[in-house]
């Protein structure tokens, strides 16, 4: 039988209901093994994320106030579960125990870890499968860092005998058997530890969407989902717009050749989106992955004639913007011009001195800045090597004033600068050039 790890995002376990649906979930595929719950999310949109008022308890003490009335909306939610499940289980003498624990000065980590552990708790006893506690089976070195090997071993040895198991999100341990978390929203890498560790079949990860869409919903109305796509895929377009997956998630399953599959816990037979390892195979040519964009870019393009013969000068000029401490994002380049795109977010207010540095420093003829820009990247692995792509996109855009034009050498992106103002329409025009 194939082995399934299945993640559920704390949207997917805030209340009874959801557990209920998460139940059936797991009882349809008895190949879903090892389950990985987040802390119970929000239920409604004003409502709390339990992970949010563990840190508040912890805030609360480090500043000497009383954490009571927030341990109790926590306590409660708990409680609530257990007692809407109908379950045969007392959570009163481990939450008192935890409330003592963060009253008497326990650590961050610690504090907020307790969310996953308790929902991990009624989790394993709702679906009757053994609990472990991820802190006996993930480490971090001295200098805080994942253990890789250590948590790979013991997550083999200790999980591998077990036929069904609880594993809370979240967290692991030091090696010397303090609770150490992930960042935020990190059970999403707890899962793909897991699914590495017991060599799954597939990673599932079950959250409030349907997967990813081909370009944003706020923008294009009902776009496609996209039911593949590579990893190299994602990261193109994770990196220039939102993403529903932690971004080191998927490393350990990317690795092991483990498909990720989001899934929606609401609608689970939606197909969602496989991410998949590229296995080379050309996707079906002309075809176009997602549309995904940034607004908030400032563009330095900076003129000479001759540069391209003169030695030094794009040393000279990067030089420039990493003596500030400012990262650029792409850099497209002619005969006599190069251009540097950077976010806003890097150049604060450094812009004026950047320039007279670069005047300074490169003695260019001129420098134009264009302010309020927006990026566009267009993915796909069917792009690579397909005539007519480039002239697609871009007689779509005959009407759009197109600023920067930028092709990986990868040819799965061509990425565009509009300006801001501009940004949803040519989002639109292009998705409508490709499909449909
Ligand atoms: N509960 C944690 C958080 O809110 C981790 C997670 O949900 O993945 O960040």
């Amino acid at each position: 039988m194939s082995i399934k790890v299945a993640k559920f995002g704390g949207s997917s376990l805030a209340d009874a209901e959801q557990f209920r649906k998460v139940r059936s979930i797991v009882e349809a595929d008895r190949s879903r093994r090892y389950i990985v719950p987040s802390a119970p999310g929000k239920r409604h949109p004003q409502d709390h994320k339990i992970t949010d008022l563990l840190y508040q308890c912890y805030d609360h003490v480090q500043q000497g106030l009383s954490f009571a009335d927030i341990f109790s909306l926590i306590a409660d939610r708990y409680l609530g579960i257990i007692r809407e499940l109908g379950l045969n289980l007392d959570l009163a003498p481990t939450l008192e125990q935890i409330k003592n624990e963060i009253a008497a000065g326990a650590t961050l980590d610690y504090t907020v870890s307790r969310g996953e552990y308790l929902n991990g708790l009624i989790l394993a006893n709702y679906l009757g499968f053994e609990f472990v506690d991820p802190a006996t089976l993930i480490f971090f070195d001295t200098q805080g860092h994942l253990a890789i090997e250590k948590t790979q071993t013991m997550i083999s040895k200790e999980l591998t005998p077990k036929k069904y198991a609880v594993i809370p999100g979240f967290y692991g341990s030091t090696l010397d058997g303090r609770v150490q978390t992930f960042s935020r929203g990190g059970s999403d890498i707890t899962g793909a530890l897991i699914a590495r560790g017991v060599e799954a079949d597939l990673y599932e990860n079950w959250t409030d969407v349907s997967g990813f869409m081909m370009a944003d919903p706020r923008i294009v109305k009902n776009p496609k989902p996209i039911e593949q796509i590579t990893y190299r895929e994602l990261r193109e377009l994770a990196y220039m717009g939102a993403s529903v997956l932690h971004e080191e998630a998927n490393f350990p399953v990317r690795e092991a050749r483990i498909p990720i599959h989001i899934k929606n816990t609401n609608r689970p037979t939606d197909p969602g989106t496989l991410i998949v390892k590229d296995n080379g195979e050309l996707k079906r040519p002309g075809s176009i992955t997602g549309i995904a964009g940034r607004k908030g870019f400032t563009i330095i393009a900076v003129e000479k004639t001759l540069m391209h013969s003169e030695l030094g000068f794009g040393r000279r000029l990067l030089s420039v913007i990493e003596n500030n401490g400012i990262s650029f994002e792409h850099m497209p380049s002619g005969i006599d011009t190069i251009s540097l795109v950077i976010a806003d977010t890097q150049l604060n207010n450094k812009l004026d001195k950047v320039l007279a540095e670069i005047k300074r420093d490169c003695q260019p003829d001129a420098i134009d800045v264009f302010h309020d820009i927006a990026l566009i990247a267009t993915v796909g692995l069917g792009m690579a090597y397909t005539p007519g792509i480039a002239g697609r996109l871009f007689s779509a855009l005959s009407e759009v004033n197109v600023r920067m034009i930028d092709q990986g050498s990868s040819e799965i992106n061509i990425i565009i600068g509009v300006e801001n103002k501009d940004f949803e329409e040519a989002v639109r025009r292009i998705y409508h050039a490709f499909v449909e």
